[in-house]
């Protein structure tokens, strides 16, 4: 009987870690990607992986190695992956440009998900990371409009919107990416098959009632967001994807910004970024605990927390947010304004390295002057007191995304702090104060080799 593959709810198995993994020479295994789970192994397809072989696909018949006690057994392809999301998509033109016959199979197109619709491309492409971005940046205008006319600008009228426009530019860019993305599939010789993959054993994927044998099944089929139990609220899914503009959302969980859930972030910068939310008209109600959602005679819906109920809400959102790793990986957070990061907190370079310099910067940026908007931006910089190594680098402001990218690189190759000051800032932009803050705001120092006790910390003027 066939094993359904059903998708895991709330967390995404990515595979982002995989694809940028570089494939060793010999054999390769993909146990390092602790949450997949992968039917028999999964090992090298080429004696020279830096050679890109020949694509055998089509249902390329394969006999499966053996070291003589095995039957040799002939599977259509090496490998059969179960969804086309980013970790699908990357895994199968890997495997297949070493030169394994891949196939992939994927739900049909749809904005939003389900158990019978997905799309190639997956969650990053149609539901999250590009669509967001998409949204992001139009609703930047309506700031960019206010910020004008500081500088001169006046309208006949107020700017409008129309939001019909921006979601039938945004699906049909989506389409395109889908597009793009089953050519890259061909070019690389990956038999895509459209339909709905189920597991039949170690060895079969059957898709819609037809069936596939490989050597190797990869299932990559992500998450889907997660609502506990109200018919009232929408995921990220509908968001990104909703027929008019909402009037008024509640968003519970709050993403990066609930303390509670942006439990990476460096603490200065969630109190920076919700302050400057805050001047935007976004209420925080943090320590509440949403327990029903109410849906009153005019339509609108309230929200009933552990603390009271607040009403006249369009749309009520669920969120969930993601832990983004300390190490040195950057990440951002595509909120307004937006948030940039790699490395240390300074709470966890504390605890890390015992000693640490802490740099900041809280200005208004140059462009505020003249639109009069209360926007600033923070730069926050950590140094290790022992070796000069910045180990935490984090922004909140303008491309606080774009600049992070960049400097990630100096943090990743552990540059020092003298390497940042000996570095020329570019006058007259934002990242300029990263390499010209001079003096630490507070030298932390612990008395525990460890850092964890009797943490001491000192104004800087008094060090
Ligand atoms: C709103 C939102 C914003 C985000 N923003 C960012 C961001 O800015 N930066 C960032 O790095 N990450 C972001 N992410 C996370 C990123 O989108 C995911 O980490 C990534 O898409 C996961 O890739 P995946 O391949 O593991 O899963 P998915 O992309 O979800 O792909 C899984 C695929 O499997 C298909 N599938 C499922 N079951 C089956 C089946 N039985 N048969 C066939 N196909 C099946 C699905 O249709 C889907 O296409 C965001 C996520 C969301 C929800």
């Amino acid at each position: 009987m066939a094993t359904y593959v059903s998708t895991p709810k709330l967390s995404s198995p990515t595979l982002q870690t995989l694809c940028n993994y570089k494939f060793p020479m010999s054999s390769i295994t993909l146990s390092h990607c602790n949450k997949l789970p992968i039917f028999g192994n999964f090992t090298s397809f080429s004696p020279n992986p830096g050679r890109i072989c020949s694509r055998r696909f089509n249902a390329a018949v394969r006999a499966e190695s053996t070291n003589g006690s095995e039957p040799v057994r002939n599977y259509d392809f090496d490998l059969f992956t179960i969804g086309a999301g980013s970790g699908g998509v990357r895994a199968s033109r890997f495997a297949a440009n070493y030169g394994a016959s891949v196939a992939v199979c994927e739900l049909p197109f749809a904005t939003i998900s389900s158990d019978t619709t997905g799309g190639v491309g997956g969650t990053c492409v149609l539901r999250g990371c590009v669509p967001k971005k998409l949204l992001v940046y139009a609703s930047k205008y309506s700031h960019e409009f206010e910020d004008s006319h500081g500088f001169g600008w006046n309208y006949g009228a107020d700017p409008k919107h129309d939001w019909s426009t921006l979601i039938a530019n945004k699906n049909a860019e989506l389409q395109g990416l889908t597009g793009v993305i089953k050519n890259i599939l061909k070019n690389a010789g990956v038999t895509l098959i459209e339909g709905h993959g189920k597991i039949v054993d170690g060895h079969t994927v059957d898709v819609d009632g037809k069936r596939y044998s490989a050597k190797n099944i990869l299932i990559s089929v992500g998450g889907r967001p997660y609502i506990p139990g109200s018919e009232y609220a929408i995921d990220s899914d509908a968001a990104l994807d909703l027929p008019s503009k909402p009037k008024k959302i509640a968003i519970v969980g709050g993403g990066y910004i609930a303390k509670k859930v942006l439990r990476g972030f460096d603490e200065e910068v969630r109190d920076f970024v919700g302050e400057q939310m805050s001047l935007r008209g976004i209420e925080f109600h943090t320590e509440e605990l949403p327990q029903a959602i109410l849906k009153s005679s005019d339509g609108s819906l309230s929200l009933k927390t552990n603390k009271g109920t607040v009403d006249g809400f369009s749309h009520v959102m669920f969120a969930t947010g993601r832990a983004p790793n300390k190490r040195a990986v950057p990440s951002a957070v595509f909120s307004q304004p937006p948030i940039g990061q790699v490395g240390f907190t300074e709470e966890q370079a504390i605890k890390e390295f015992g000693n640490v310099d802490v740099y900041t910067g809280n200005f208004r940026p140059l462009k505020g002057t003249l639109s009069g908007l209360p926007d600033r931006a923070f730069m926050k910089l950590i140094v290790c007191a022992k070796t000069n190594k910045v180990v935490g680098l984090h922004i909140c402001g303008e491309d606080a995304p774009e600049i992070i990218q960049g400097f990630a690189v100096a943090v990743k190759a552990g540059l020092t702090k003298a390497d940042f000051d000996s570095t020329v800032g570019i006058h007259p932009t934002a990242a300029e104060e990263i390499v010209t803050m001079r003096a630490p705001v507070r030298k932390v120092r612990s008395t525990t080799s460890e850092g964890k006790a009797n943490s001491e910390i000192k104004a800087a003027a008094g060090v």
